[in-house]
């Protein structure tokens, strides 16, 4: 792929319209105000009828494994097939376009909709029995509820399993819950929360089964926190989760057994969770060098516009390079969803890394080239690099991609 398609470029219009209508007046709100982010993400998904699309994929993936539970053969629908070809990669484009064009204003919104969507509701379809998929994820998917996915903990984040103190013990038929989980994307709102934890069976903690559990919002014991105030990401709900004796019967338990492999789960989640990044950093820098361009063209310093200046042109023909690269990122994961090629581990590391570092390295330099315009709130520089720098963060800080990728070229 070297170009979006006409197709793409009529979805790019209709969300950048979207987004000038229904998000651009009120973005101090999101930004400032502690609005949260979700009526607006409906709107859009109604808008472009991104719940039908959810309801008519889970509708038919639901039937197929009825079908199949009841022995009966599967029925051969006319349609593209799912993985590895054209449709597949144009769906996925259809998703990364939204997330780049949002990202040019509020990239919290998409961490807020991408946990939701990406990481709960994905994590629930993977992973869960047929009764857990529609009791739990088709409203995820449609944004009619809000979802959390919840590894971190006070001690531990980088290491999620080496120090997870999170644990269930068996009760009757069902589970006891109790723990701590903090930094959580969507905690303060969400209705349905994947917890990640360890089955206590009076064995040393390092040799624990992973389980995951779905919680319901209001469950006894179950705690959400205020939202927490953070740098950037204002559009982005973040707060702590608190267990304490949480009382969940086995139709909690995600898969409903406790054979399912957690720990792959949570890897192939945090992988889509990496690659989603090289999309972000897309929209914030094409955002910047926009913004950058616009300034360099008007604002004048010793008589003369300012993109005169050499050291001017650098920064913008870096930040150019920069946004090239990233389209490229984005446009060979379409090309790997056409051709039904997962990428390795070590790949959506890289791309996460690179991603990161090049969203944040151009934000820094365009609050630079706009002076002291740029550090104000005025020219929303400042906002794009404030939000840019949890990307490094979240999803597994630089040095842990860099360890990753490391690890695995040293091991070939
Ligand atoms: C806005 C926001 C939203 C988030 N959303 C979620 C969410 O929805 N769900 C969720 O579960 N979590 C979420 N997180 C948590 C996030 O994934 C963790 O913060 C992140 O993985 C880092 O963990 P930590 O904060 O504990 O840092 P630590 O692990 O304490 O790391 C501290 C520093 O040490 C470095 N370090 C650690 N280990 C090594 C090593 N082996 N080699 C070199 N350096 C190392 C780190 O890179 C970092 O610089 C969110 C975080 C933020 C800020």
């Amino acid at each position: 792929m070297i170009q979006w398609s006409e197709q793409h470029l009529m979805m790019q219009g209709a969300v950048r319209r979207f987004i000038q209508d229904e998000i651009v007046p009120h973005i101090d709100e999101f930004e400032h105000g502690d609005t949260p982010p979700y009526e607006v993400l409906r709107k859009m998904f109604r808008s472009f009828g991104i719940d039908e699309i959810a309801r008519e994929r889970f509708r038919k993936q639901i039937a197929a494994e009825k079908r199949a539970a009841a022995g009966e053969p599967a029925v051969t629908i006319r349609e593209p097939k799912k993985e590895g070809s054209e449709a597949a990669a144009d769906a996925l484009a259809m998703q990364l376009i939204p997330i780049i064009e949002l990202c040019h204003y509020c990239p919290g919104m998409v961490t807020a909709l991408g946990v939701s969507v990406g990481l709960t509701s994905a994590a629930i379809l993977s992973k869960g029995t047929t009764a857990q998929k529609e009791r739990w994820a088709l409203d995820l998917m449609t944004l009619d509820k809000i979802g959390a996915w919840a590894i971190t903990e006070p001690g531990s984040g980088s290491d999620p399993f080496g120090a997870m103190k999170s644990t269930a013990r068996r009760d009757g038929d069902g589970y006891v819950l109790n723990g701590n989980k903090t930094f959580i994307t969507n905690g303060p709102y969400a209705d349905t929360i994947v917890f990640i934890c360890r089955l206590d069976e009076g064995n040393p903690p390092a040799e624990r089964k992973v389980l995951t559990f779905v919680l319901d919002r209001g469950m006894p014991g179950f705690e959400q926190s205020r939202p927490v105030r953070k740098m950037g990401m204002h559009s982005s709900p973040t707060g702590d989760l608190f267990l304490s004796d949480v009382r969940v019967g086995k139709e909690h338990l995600l898969g409903e057994t406790e054979a399912v492999t957690s720990r792959a789960g949570t890897k192939d989640t945090f992988s889509s969770e990496r690659t989603g990044v090289s999309a972000m950093a897309l929209g914030i820098v094409e955002q910047c060098l926009r913004t950058c361009v616009e300034y360099a063209r008007t604002r004048i310093a010793f008589g003369r516009p300012i993109g005169e200046f050499q050291l001017i042109q650098l920064k913008l023909a870096k930040m150019e390079v920069a946004r090239m690269n990233l389209q490229n990122l984005v446009f060979r994961q379409i090309e790997l969803a056409a051709s039904g090629v997962k990428p390795t581990f070590a790949e959506a590391s890289a791309v996460k890394l690179y991603s990161a570092q090049t969203a944040m390295e151009v934000c820094l330099e365009a609050v630079q080239l706009h002076g002291g315009n740029g550090y104000t709130a005025e020219y929303r520089v400042e906002q794009l690099c404030r939000d840019a720098k949890v990307l490094q963060i979240y999803g597994g800080t630089d040095e842990i991609q860099i360890s990753q990728i490391a690890r695995s070229l040293l091991s070939n």
